[in-house]
């Protein structure tokens, strides 16, 4: 089975995480799409992301568009608090022999960013990447990608896919949100009526 995890703060799900989770899994024929919302994200430590639960809830309600995708928990918060890093999550699953195939799915900002992560040579060698094009950040400018992930892109060890263009981030999102703006657009029904319901992302 071909199975990606998709790690995020998810805070909300919006629709430019959908689009590439279906552009990758139409890509690369997967089975499952993981939304793993992390409990705590070791490089997002300002300010306190929605609660936990509140974001995993949203992610199914998101999840139920595709047959494909589903929601783990698999980065739940750590009982002492500690962050959730990505190499022990992908070490975790593999030890436990899930998934045949198993590839980390990321936009390009987060791939640039892989260097700042927590045991970055480690976790490039233990999965497959697909790496997602998102508007502003580019994999092919000069010295954008250390010499590692360069080799690991010509060993076909990751995999980029740049015909996606979803301008949403999560944080313009909130911004949206607050100031009660129309966002049927950026986010699926089913989670704007979870956000009503539940009163988040609203201004103080
Ligand atoms: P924020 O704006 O708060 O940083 P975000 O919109 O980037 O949030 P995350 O939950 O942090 O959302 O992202 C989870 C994963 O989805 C990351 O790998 C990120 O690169 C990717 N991603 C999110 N939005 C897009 C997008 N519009 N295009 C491509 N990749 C995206």
């Amino acid at each position: 089975m071909r199975v990606a995890l998709f790690g995020g703060t998810f805070d909300p799900v919006h629709r430019g995480h959908l689009a590439i989770a279906k552009a990758a899994a139409d890509a690369f024929g997967l089975e499952r799409v993981w939304f793993a919302p992390a409990g705590r994200q070791p490089l997002k430590p300002e300010g306190t992301p929605t609660a936990f639960a509140d974001r995993v809830a949203m992610v199914r309600l998101a999840c139920g568009v595709d047959a494909r995708f589903e929601v783990s928990e698999v980065d739940a918060p750590q009982e002492d608090g500690s962050p959730n890093y990505t190499v022990d999550t992908v070490a975790r699953l593999i030890e436990q022999g899930t998934g045949e195939r198993l590839f980390v799915l990321v936009g390009a900002d987060s791939f640039l960013d892989l260097p700042r992560w927590h045991e970055p040579e480690r976790l490039l060698g233990l999965a497959e990447w697909i790496v997602v094009s998102r508007p502003g950040f580019s994999l092919h400018k000069a010295g954008q990608l250390s010499a590692s992930q360069q080799s690991f892109v010509a060993q076909g060890r990751v995999h980029l896919l740049e015909s996606v263009h979803e301008d949403i981030s999560a944080t313009e999102l909130r911004t949206r949100l607050e100031q009660r703006e129309d966002c049927h657009a950026l986010v699926p029904e089913a989670v704007l009526g979870y956000i009503r319901e539940h009163g988040l992302y609203r201004a103080e």
